[in-house]
């Protein structure tokens, strides 16, 4: 059991990178369905904004800190996570190659078309033998027959492990719609853009941005379109200190 963290109604996982797939693999050992989330502060944000969304993101059965903005809005509240934050990405990365020469299962859907295979050649590549089972583009119908047909595909390869990148919070409401659905898979990961980042057509920050705490700027950089969605970071900030000052009254 991890000890849990509570950021604005969000029941985070207080756990280092290694400790949340050593949870995964046991998961994976002993057959219980499990699913990763790795919410940032948009996602908090989002979940305030938008309350329906909390029983989605708290249906998770680890949730990790997935962003600064999180980590110091620990800080703020008096309840530090230990380890800071955790990249899903990375959690990821370091299961496919725990997995690595083993029997289980993999199935990469998301991304758009072509990106999932890429991801799956490039970690095989670097990991060695890795038992992919599937791969599919996350631009489909989430309703409706096109959702059965991709669910069936999955059943049908027999994966263990799945990951569900199509952004947050659809991959998170996706796999809350449809787990029980998923008869082989044991885990499913929430990993938003990660398989563009195996992929390699997303590169992550550099580690001088990652050390500072400024990924997220960087991400803007590249992608200026994201202000939009950014214009919530702020608003979490300030927002985490007012009710800090409004819970201590
Ligand atoms: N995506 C997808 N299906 C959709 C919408 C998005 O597969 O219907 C993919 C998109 O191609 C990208 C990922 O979801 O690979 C979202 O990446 P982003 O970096 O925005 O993730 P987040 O910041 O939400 O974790």
């Amino acid at each position: 059991m991890t000890e849990k963290i509570n950021i604005r109604g969000v029941q985070f996982d207080s756990v280092s990178l290694d400790g949340a797939v050593d949870i995964l693999i046991a998961n994976l050992k002993n057959g219980t369905q499990a699913a990763l989330y790795t919410p940032n502060s948009e996602i908090v944000q989002s979940c305030i904004d938008s309350p329906e969304l909390y029983e989605i993101i708290n249906s998770g059965d680890l949730i990790i800190p997935d962003g600064i903005g999180v980590v110091k809005a620990g800080r703020i509240l008096g309840t530090p996570f230990e380890y800071g934050k955790v990249a899903g990405i990375e959690v990821g990365e370091e299961l496919i190659r725990r997995v690595a020469g083993t029997d289980y299962k993999v199935y990469f859907l998301g991304g758009k078309p072509g990106i999932a295979e890429t991801a799956a050649k490039t970690l095989c590549e670097k990991y060695g033998d890795i038992s992919f089972v599937g791969c599919a583009d996350g631009y489909f119908n989430k309703n409706g027959e096109e959702n059965d047909r991709v669910i069936e595909a999955i059943n049908l390869s027999g994966a263990d492990i799945l990951f569900v990148c199509l952004g947050a919070p659809t991959q998170e409401k996706w796999i809350y719609d449809n787990r029980s659905r998923l008869t082989s898979v044991k885990l499913m990961l929430a990993l938003g853009g990660s398989l563009d980042g195996y992929a390699g057509v997303v590169k992550r920050a550099p580690k001088i941005f990652i050390s500072l705490g400024l990924e997220w700027f960087y991400r803007l950089l590249c992608d200026p379109k994201r202000i939009g969605r950014m214009m919530k970071l702020p608003k979490f900030y300030f927002g985490t200190w007012k009710y800090k000052f409004s819970r201590n009254k």
